[in-house]
């Protein structure tokens, strides 16, 4: 039926101006003509229908994505945690959308950021299939050190500079490509990727994620987050925990010290406690340190005072930033109680306030996890890795995702002027991947 393969690829390349779904409607309506299947009643059932349309047609889609190019084009869009990454997730949506993947942008109003989740191949009714999972954001590139244009992708010989090239833009690029390049295979389990803002930040888009996926949709349970490990398997990392002590005073002329009370004075005690608790910490050795061998403990920083105004006015208030790294396996509840204790018993219950501004949970995956043997199998790894910063994939444990840490490039020049991504991990993952996808997408290794 070449005529109804043609319609279908004409309205699967084309984004119709009403939007996605409009075009869903046409692309089901069509197949219920040609098929006798029940036509969509709803735009939510719609999607549904036209992914049997499109699993039924595996015909060409438009030309493959060329993961360099797309590289290219991310980096030149400016996704820097302080602004709004939608011009980036709508460049990806289209590109997703003309491969021939259904694509979902979570719009957040109060961020005003978009996470987006892409999916190719069948709906099944389990976890099954796989996951590719990256941040959009990206730390600032105000550095002067930078040698070229930090958002114009440059070439270096052996490797690409950029903000974002390996952290990670990179591995975005290479899992949409991915996706292009399995649109036409026929597959027996989907391939999803979930692309999250604001990891940077505290993994914001990660947990708003978490917080509206419908309990009764499936999502595969293997998931790749691609951080940028060396191409080494990473099943363990810390999380952090930030907490937050204010203090309250009352402001006045200094000359008249009087009449006000210091908010930073009583700021000294709380440090010296909070000095104490760290040495403690350092002392201690927690399930899993082994496996952290650099910093074996959960490392307490007093990251940022802010007080007062001028030097003539006594200070009505003091805040003061805590971060702690715990190790996988450890809780909030395992932590915070230490820093209140530790606050309450050098302060004053009346000026002072302790809160947990934001936890950023520890990652621990199983070896055991078909993700991670997986990986480790491809890639001939038979030992445990473990990384000291955060990821997204602490915050997926919360709906049982499986996560393993895998991408090209080193964190080493992640958050650094000249950051780069060597373009032979770039073809190496390239090839990894897709091996990984036959495997969890084509033979339903689960
Ligand atoms: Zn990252």
């Amino acid at each position: 039926m070449p005529e109804v393969s043609e319609t279908v690829s004409r309205l699967l390349a084309g984004r119709a101006a009403s939007g996605f779904v409009g075009s869903e409607l046409l692309i089901a309506s069509h197949f219920h003509h040609r098929h006798s299947i029940a036509p969509p009643t709803s735009r939510t059932e719609a999607p549904r229908l036209a992914e049997r349309c499109r699993s039924h047609y595996r015909d060409p889609v438009p030309a493959p994505i060329d993961p360099a190019r797309l590289l290219a084009d991310l980096v030149a869009h400016d996704s820097t945690s302080n602004r709004s990454n939608l011009p980036l997730a709508e460049h990806l949506a289209g590109v997703l959308e003309d491969a021939g993947a259904t694509v979902d942008l979570g719009y957040s109003s109060a961020s005003g950021k978009v996470n987006l989740v892409a999916r190719i191949g069948p709906d099944v009714d389990s976890d099954s299939g796989l996951v590719l999972s990256g941040h959009m954001d990206t730390v600032p590139a105000e550095e002067p050190d930078w040698n070229s244009n930090p958002f114009t992708l440059t070439d270096g010989g052996d490797r690409w500079f950029g903000r974002g090239s390996c952290d990670m833009k990179g591995f975005l690029a290479l899992a949409a490509a991915a996706v292009g390049r399995h649109a036409s295979v026929e597959l027996t389990a989907p391939l999803c990727l979930l692309f999250t803002y604001d990891e940077e930040v505290g993994c914001l888009g990660a947990a708003a994620f978490c917080d509206s996926w419908p309990q009764d949709r499936h999502l595969p349970r293997s998931v790749v987050v691609g951080e940028p490990t060396e191409m080494k398997v990473v099943r363990m990392h810390k999380g952090h925990l930030r907490a937050r002590v204010v203090l309250r005073g009352v402001s006045a002329h200094s000359g008249y010290p009087h009449r006000g009370r210091s908010a930073i004075e009583p700021a000294a005690s709380i440090l010296t406690a909070l000095r104490e608790l760290r040495e403690e910490l350092e002392s201690e050795r927690p399930g899993n340190h082994e496996f952290f061998p650099e910093v074996p403990y959960v490392a307490l920083n007093v990251g940022r005072i802010r007080g007062g105004s001028a030097i003539n006015v006594i200070p009505d208030s003091c805040v003061i930033d805590v971060g702690l790294r715990l190790l996988p396996g450890m809780e909030v509840a395992d932590c915070m109680p230490r820093v209140t204790r530790a606050v309450e018993a050098v302060s004053d219950p009346d000026t002072t306030e302790i809160e947990l501004v934001h936890e950023s949970p520890p990652l621990l995956l199983d070896d055991r996890a078909s993700i991670h043997s997986s990986l480790c199998g491809l890639i001939g790894q038979t030992e445990t890795h473990s990384v000291s910063y955060g990821s997204d994939a602490g915050t997926f444990d919360r709906l049982g995702l499986e996560c393993a840490l895998f991408g090209p490039g080193s964190i080493e020049v992640a958050h650094r002027p000249n950051e780069f991504l060597p373009k032979d991990e770039f073809q190496r993952a390239d090839e990894i991947l897709d091996t990984l996808i036959h495997q969890f997408c084509v033979e339903g290794r689960a």
